[in-house]
């Protein structure tokens, strides 16, 4: 598996990493995917520039991490120009297909698997391929330092599940790869996580507590962190 970043840090454009996943060798077989597309017009050039080989599709698929506008604004164009079979989450950008937890794609030469991570946003998702231990995280923040503010449960579940699996790289939507301790990374964000609502767990009853005496009936609904 190779993976280019095809993102230009000097356009002036704000954007996310676009990621073009291909095979080895450029076999037939390979399925060239992009995953997110920014939101930079001049991906098309970069994309068309990369050593995709012949015989293959340039882009038959795409993957979109979630449907911010940084990483899906130029969709239309890939779509006009590369024709891919579109997945995300949410039917929000009008993909083809809805990505569902667990399902197994083939990008490039590797099988992958989709973790839904709602935090971020609710259509979150990370690819994970267990040959090579590479995961693409999109937005999902697994960088986590803070314990001062309590996280939802199931992105907290989800971090537990990303840090079962053996991670040897991370691939963020914006910003530099982590390639080196990565697991250790994601451990420490789901440690701090834990820290943080156990610092959170009395102040949220102590809400409940005051709310009850006043003979109120609104309780305050479980935080969702956007990071
Ligand atoms: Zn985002």
């Amino acid at each position: 598996m190779r993976i280019l970043n095809l993102t230009d840090p000097k356009r002036m454009s704000y954007s996310s990493n676009c990621f073009l996943i291909l095979g080895d060798w450029n076999g037939m077989e390979d399925i060239n995917t992009l995953v997110d597309v920014g939101n930079d017009p001049s991906i098309v050039e970069r994309i068309l520039a990369a050593p995709t080989g012949v015989g293959t599709k340039t882009v038959e698929q795409v993957i979109l991490t979630h449907h911010h506008v940084d990483h899906t604004g130029v969709l239309p164009r890939i779509r006009y120009v590369f024709d891919p079979v579109v997945y995300a989450q949410s039917r929000f950008i009008e993909p083809d297909f809805i990505l569902e937890d667990g399902q197994h794609f083939k990008c490039g030469d590797r099988a992958f698997e989709v973790i839904h991570t709602p935090g971020h946003s609710a259509d979150s998702i990370c690819l994970y391929c267990q040959t090579d231990g590479v995961l693409f995280v999109g937005d999902t923040p697994v960088i986590i330092r803070a314990t001062d503010a309590p996280y939802d449960a199931r992105f907290v579940h989800a971090l537990e599940r990303l840090c079962r699996k053996d991670v040897r790289a991370i691939y963020f939507g914006h910003g530099d790869s982590i390639t080196v301790g990565a697991n250790i990374v994601l451990n420490e964000s789901l440690e701090n996580i834990r820290r943080a609502n156990r610092i959170g767990e009395p102040r949220a009853s102590a809400t409940r507590a005051r709310n009850e005496l006043a003979g109120s009936q609104t309780y305050e609904s479980s935080k969702i962190s956007q990071v």
